[in-house]
């Protein structure tokens, strides 16, 4: 249960250039995987980046620009010409569900699995998704169009089982269950408190997806505090009148969202392709902000290290 990680797909914005791809990444938190929007091509990068694509259980659509959902019809084909089973759930804002029954309709596409398609228009913050240890939040961003942003948060109430010691004393599934519960156990060396299987708890961490968006400091009273804060960075300070015109943002915003924010790290991307070279973005994002960091294609980065100002 200690893994938080999120792994860069596609970290481009509208064309794909300089080798990079439209938007998507992938968060995994124990059984959780999730995917991010969904850019022309996601479906080939995925394995590639270590993702295994019938992992996804849910798929969440920032917005319905193509370069974030392009990749999505492909990716809902090859599961089915792969014989998928399992339930996914796809969440999006009003205009997902049209979209994608169209698409399904005119090509005849059949879907092999249970599919929901859940279209959500956030005022504020709204819980979507409740797993064991984590939470899924959806909020507006302010695009052109209608568009959704997302938090994960995990909850303080992680219990981290010592596997060595589970191993050690060979315990059984009900046993370990048990200690779950705090419970002593019952065990041939004797009464065992459940203290001795559990580790220290971990800080929580939280993770915030802002893309597409124009700097918007109403963000602020949604993202305040996450331990790691993914901000769009499509243009330079250069072009903010673009930025604001097109509903963008600056890297030099996104580092002031990040500063006012107090987050812990705050990692750029959806990269116009204008620039060959993101390392000024990254600069600029960095004269408000310490700890930026530069969306890498195919890299997985452990969110706990990362809201420990670690690099990766
Ligand atoms: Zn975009
Ligand atoms: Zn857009």
């Amino acid at each position: 249960m200690d893994e938080f990680t999120l792994t860069i797909i596609g970290s481009g914005s509208a064309l794909p250039m300089h080798g990079r791809h439209p938007s998507a990444q992938v968060i995994q938190y124990d059984d959780l995987c999730c995917l991010i929007d969904c850019g022309e091509g996601t479906q080939e990068r995925l394995r590639p980046a270590g993702v295994r694509p019938f992992q996804i259980d849910i798929i969440l659509i920032s917005h319905l620009h193509g370069d974030h959902i392009f990749g999505l019809p492909g990716l809902l084909s090859s599961y089915t010409h792969l014989g998928r089973t399992e339930p996914l759930s796809i969440f999006g804002p009003v205009g997902l569900k049209g979209f994608l029954e169209s698409i399904i309709g005119y090509t005849e596409m059949t879907v092999s699995f249970p599919l929901s398609i859940i279209e959500e228009s956030p005022v504020g913050l709204n819980r979507i998704v409740v797993r064991e240890n984590i939470e899924i939040w959806t909020f507006p961003l302010y695009h052109r169009i209608a568009c959704n942003g997302y938090v994960f948060r995990e909850l303080s109430s992680n219990i981290r089982l010592n596997k060595d010691r589970l191993h050690e004393y060979g315990l059984t599934p009900v046993q370990i269950k048990a200690v779950k519960r705090g419970e002593e156990i019952e065990h041939s060396r004797g009464r065992i408190p459940s203290s001795v299987f559990i580790l220290q708890p971990l800080p929580p961490v939280s993770y915030a997806y802002c893309s597409d968006t124009r700097f918007d400091q109403c963000l602020l009273t949604v993202i305040q505090g996450v331990s790691v804060l993914y901000h769009e960075t499509t243009f330079m300070n250069e072009l903010e009148e673009m930025a604001d015109h097109t509903g963008h943002s600056t890297a030099g915003q996104a580092g002031m969202m990040a500063a006012e924010a107090g987050v812990s790290c705050l990692i750029t991307g959806h990269y116009s392709s204008r620039y060959k070279d993101v390392q000024p973005l990254i600069e600029e994002a960095g004269v408000n902000f310490r700890h930026v960091i530069e969306s890498e294609e195919g890299k997985k980065y452990n969110l706990r290290n990362l809201a420990k100002g670690l690099t990766h």
